[in-house]
C-alpha cells in the first residue's frame, strides 16, 4: 500500500513518524517537502527576539531516517485527487492513499505597503530577519497587527507583543515607546475566557494598547500609518504584521477547496475524495490553525491507514483537542487545553504563566524532534 504524503511540517512529520512506528520496513510511505528542514512556529519568536539562533531552530530533513519512510526534496506542481497522482519537479508520484498536509501559504505582499514599510514575523525568512530589525531599534511605537482571517496561532500576536515589551524594558527603551496589538478577535483568546483576561489584565499592565475586532488593510508608506479595515489609522515606527494566508496554489488548483480551505469529515480527516486525506492548517477543519491541532488530527489519519494495513478497520476518531503554550516573558510561559468539537462550544482551561510551563514547552518541542528527527535537541 503507497501513501503519499503530502507537506513535511507538524501534520506530515507526526504521520509519517507514527506509520513508520506501527509498520516498519513494510510502511511504503514517501514525504515530500520542497523545504531542507523544518522550523518549529515558536522558535520564529525565539530567534526573532535574540534567544537562540537560526541554526539552532532548523531540523534538516537530511537527518529524517525512519524505516519505511523515503523523503523526496520537490516542488509540488500538481495534485490530481481523483487519480491520487502528484507532479513534482523530481517527478510523477503515484499513491494508494493521499494525504495533504501542505499548511497555509503566506503572502505579505497582499497587503499594500507590508513589504515596503512593514515587516512580517510568520514566515521562517521573515521572523529571522527580524532580529537584527529589533537589535537596531530604538524605540518608538510598535504595532502588532492582524491582516486577514483565518490566521495560524491565534496566541502568537499577542505573544509577540508581550515579548516586545520584555526586550524593549531590558534595553531601557520603554518609556519612550508605545506598543499597539490590533487584532480580528473578540478575545485574544476566544475559546479560554480565562486566558483571555489574564492576557487583557497583563496588556494593561504592561501598558500595551489592545485593539479587538480589528484589522490591518494596508500601510501607508509615506505616512506610515497603518490603515484599518474600519477606516481607523494608527502611526508607527515599527509594524510587526501577520500576513495574509492562503492554502497553496497547487491545493488551490487541484480543485479540492471550498471557500479557500480543504473541507474534510472533522471526525476522519476524509475529503471528499476516496483515499484522499487532508490535515493541519490546510483544511477547514474547524480547529484553529497551529501545529498541535495539526499533528493530532495525523495521529486519526495514522491510526486509520495502519488499521487498513493490517487488515482491520479502525474507529479513531478526531477529537479537536490541543494543547497550546503562550510566552508571557520573562521565561514564564502559560497554558491552554483547548477541545474544538463541531456543534459544541469550544471549551479550554487554563494554567498561569509560570517558569515550570515553560519546562513542559521546552519538553513538548524536545519530545518532536527526538521522535521525528531521532536527534537531541534543546529550545534555547
Ligand atoms: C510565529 C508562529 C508561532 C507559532 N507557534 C505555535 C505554537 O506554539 N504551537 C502550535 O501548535 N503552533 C504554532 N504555530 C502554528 C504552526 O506553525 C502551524 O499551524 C503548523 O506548522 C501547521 O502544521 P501543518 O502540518 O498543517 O503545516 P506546516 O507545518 O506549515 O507544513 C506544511 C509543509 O508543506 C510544505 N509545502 C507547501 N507547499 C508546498 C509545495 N508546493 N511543494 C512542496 N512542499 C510544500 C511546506 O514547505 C511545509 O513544510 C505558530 C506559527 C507561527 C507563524
Amino acid at each position: 500500500m503507497r501513501v503519499l504524503v503530502l507537506g513535511a511540517g507538524f501534520g506530515g512529520l507526526e504521520l509519517t513518524t507514527r506509520l513508520s512506528e506501527a509498520l516498519g520496513d513494510d510502511a511504503e510511505v514517501t514525504l515530500v517537502d520542497r523545504c531542507d528542514g523544518f522550523v518549529f512556529g515558536f522558535s520564529k519568536l525565539d530567534v526573532m527576539f535574540g534567544r537562540t539562533t537560526a541554526s539552532a531552530v532548523e531540523h534538516s530533513y537530511r537527518d529524517l531516517a525512519r524505516p519505511g519512510v523515503r523523503f523526496v526534496q520537490a516542488q509540488i506542481q500538481a495534485i490530481d485527487p481523483h487519480g491520487r497522482r502528484v507532479e513534482t519537479d523530481a517527478g510523477t508520484l503515484d499513491a494508494d492513499i493521499l494525504v495533504v498536509a501542505l499548511g497555509a501559504d503566506l503572502h505579505p505582499e497582499a497587503t499594500p505597503g507590508l513589504v515596503e514599510a512593514g515587516h512580517e514575523f510568520y514566515t521562517v525568512a521573515g521572523a529571522f530577519a527580524l532580529r537584527e530589525v529589533l537589535d537596531r531599534f530604538e524605540g518608538g511605537r510598535v504595532v502588532v497587527g492582524v491582516t486577514s482571517t483565518p490566521f495560524k496561532c491565534p496566541p502568537a500576536p499577542s505573544e509577540t507583543a508581550l515579548l516586545m515589551d520584555e526586550l524593549l524594558r531590558r534595553r531601557g527603551l520603554r518609556e519612550r515607546s508605545e506598543i499597539a496589538l490590533v487584532m480580528p478577535l473578540r478575545a485574544p483568546i476566544p475559546p479560554s475566557p480565562e486566558a483571555s483576561s489574564v492576557l487583557r489584565r497583563t496588556f494593561a499592565e504592561r501598558d500595551i494598547a489592545w485593539h479587538p475586532e480589528r484589522l490591518v488593510r494596508a500601510l501607508d508608506t509615506e505616512r506610515r500609518v497603518a490603515v484599518l479595515a474600519d477606516g481607523g489609522e494608527m502611526p508607527f515606527d515599527l509594524f510587526l504584521g501577520v500576513p495574509v494566508h492562503r492554502a497553496p496554489q497547487v491545493v488551490l488548483d487541484s480543485g479540492m477547496c471550498v471557500d479557500g480551505w480543504i473541507p474534510v469529515d472533522p471526525l476522519t480527516l476524509e475529503t471528499a475524495y476516496p483515499d484522499v486525506y487532508a490535515v493541519g492548517d490546510v483544511t477547514s477543519v474547524g480547529t484553529p490553525k497551529a501545529g498541535v491541532f495539526a499533528e493530532r488530527q495525523a495521529g486519526t489519519v495514522a491510526d486509520a491507514i495502519i488499521a487498513r494495513a493490517r487488515g482491520a478497520s479502525s474507529s479513531a476518531t478526531y477529537d479537536g483537542r490541543g494543547i497550546c503554550y503562550l510566552e508571557f516573558g520573562g521565561d514564564r510561559v502559560a497554558k491552554v487545553d483547548v477541545t474544538f468539537r463541531a456543534g459544541h462550544t469550544p471549551a479550554g482551561e487554563f494554567e498561569e504563566a509560570s517558569a515550570a510551563l515553560a519546562q513542559d514547552k521546552a519538553v513538548f518541542g524536545r519530545s518532536r524532534i527526538g521522535r521525528w528527527f531521532g536527534k537531541e535537541w534543546s529550545v534555547h
